[in-house]
């Protein structure tokens, strides 16, 4: 039993501004004062994010194939090499799900496959130019680390070698995703050939160091203990102190439905609000951060904005992974900025770099955030 005037103390130390350490971060996990955590966590994104509103983007999760050498136990979306269910999605039918994101307002699709063992690098490069060239202002949010590390070894290529020439092709961002629990006892229990720890924040530090921005994310609630979760949490948190380029973290909860790992119970959403509220409390280096919706649905998306987040994520036309998984929820526009109206916010959309899309100056620059930078920012797959 966690003595309530601990957790008081600890809430009103974040609040305030000061860097929890990682037993602090622990024991507000380990609590069950979710009342007093969502609104610590709300103080803190208020003091970060005072303006009126609250944001949400509009972009497309496309996969372009589920062709898949690594075995990720909690992934029902990967298909191995042989297998006939395996696809590639052919480049006209790309291009026709870029073309309806943009029609819809969307300003950015999300790019994530499988790791295909066949496709060299010059593929992607030379999809990233044939996308660039028909979308010149589209940015591509694509190849999360582990795909990243693969070309690097299928390519037999450093990882900055990599990254260069994706960039100069025309890759925007990273997305976080392939993050699950990054503590390699975790990773080995339940991920064959995939990307540890150390080199899925390597790929990010390198991307960083090269200018780029990317997210990242945390999926909780498998096999991980709570000490594993705030783990993950410091890792990203050192990391961000070194280069400041991460723009925002998600978190969701496993989604079991499919999966090898089926006879594992779903967290619910007590769990995933906590967590994302112990998020905000601990991660006092990143600006942002988004609700998941996808897995947990409007009214805990939405509620997710009173626990630590300030964003409603995307309104992700297409979601294959989570869908694999049994659990997928679709909101429109109008909904996702209903529940934003709801709460008394504005909503309005942004960018990849939360600049706001209507004209106005951004106010959410990360100014108020405790700078220790020295530069002093679904079972997804991969
Ligand atoms: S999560 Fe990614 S790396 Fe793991 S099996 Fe699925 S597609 Fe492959």
């Amino acid at each position: 039993m966690i003595a309530k005037s601990n957790i008081v103390d600890l809430l009103e130390k974040a609040v305030a501004g000061e860097r929890l350490s990682v037993g602090e971060g622990l024991t507000l996990l380990e609590s069950h004062d979710l009342a007093a955590l969502g609104r610590a966590a709300d103080e803190v994104t208020r003091r970060l994010h005072p303006e009126n509103y609250r944001t949400y983007n509009i972009d497309r999760n496309i996969n372009y194939t589920n062709v898949c050498t690594a075995v990720c136990d909690f992934c029902a979306f990967y298909r191995s090499p042989k297998s006939p269910e395996g696809y590639v999605l052919d480049r006209e039918v790309l291009m026709k799900k870029i073309e309806e994101t943009v029609e819809l307002g969307g300003d950015q699709i999300l790019l994530q496959g499988g790791l295909h063992p066949d496709y060299k690098l010059d593929w992607y490069e030379e999809l990233l130019e044939a996308i660039k060239d028909r979308f010149p202002d589209l940015n591509i949010h694509g190849f999360s680390p582990p795909e990243i590390y693969h070309f690097t070894k299928l390519n037999k290529l450093t990882t900055s070698d990599v990254l260069r020439r994706l960039k100069a092709a025309g890759l925007g961002s990273l997305p976080g995703g392939g993050a699950e629990i990054l503590v390699d006892r975790v990773r080995r229990e339940m991920t064959r050939g995939k990307v540890m720890s150390d080199d899925w924040l390597d790929v990010n530090r390198v991307w960083h160091e090269l200018g780029g921005r990317s997210t990242a994310t945390m999926m909780f609630g498998h096999i991980e203990t709570l000490a594993e979760r705030i783990e993950h949490l410091e890792r990203l948190r050192r990391l961000q102190d070194e280069t400041a380029g991460f723009t925002a973290f998600i978190c969701w909860t496993f989604q079991p439905d499919h999966t090898d790992m089926s006879d594992i119970a779903p967290a619910g959403s007590f769990e995933y609000l906590k967590t994302n509220a112990v998020a905000r409390l601990y991660l006092d280096n990143f600006a942002n951060l988004q609700s998941s919706w996808v897995t947990q649905g409007l009214k805990i998306g939405q509620l997710a904005l009173l626990y630590g987040a300030n964003d409603m994520g995307s309104l992700m036309i297409e979601e294959n992974v989570v869908a694999e998984a049994g659990t997928v929820h679709h909101l429109s526009l109008e909904q996702i900025r209903a529940a934003i109206t709801d709460l008394g916010y504005q909503p309005r959309q942004r960018n990849v770099h939360y600049k706001l899309l209507d004209g106005q100056l951004p106010e959410d620059e990360p100014s108020q955030l405790v700078q220790h930078s020295r530069q002093n920012p679904l079972n997804i797959v991969s």
